[in-house]
């Protein structure tokens, strides 16, 4: 899982870090900020309940093949 956040659409709602304290935090201006592009994978539950919470769908998750097929 590689997850991107795009400044650009955070209002600064926060529950992205409410979700997943150990993946996302906010910046000064209330910005997100993750704190990796790469979660650990007991990570992954917390990032999609995050996903599904932002209110303005700031945050994306790019699937990562497992294999090189
Ligand atoms: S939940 Fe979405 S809008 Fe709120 S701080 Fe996180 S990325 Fe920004």
């Amino acid at each position: 899982m590689r997850i991107t956040a795009d400044r650009e659409r955070c209002v600064g709602a926060g529950q992205c870090v409410l979700a997943a304290p150990g993946v996302f935090d906010q910046d000064d201006d209330g910005l997100v900020a993750p704190l990796t592009a790469r979660p650990a994978g007991e990570e992954e539950p917390a990032v999609r309940q995050a996903v599904g919470l932002c209110p303005s769908s700031a945050i994306r998750i790019d699937e990562q093949p497992t294999s090189s097929l």
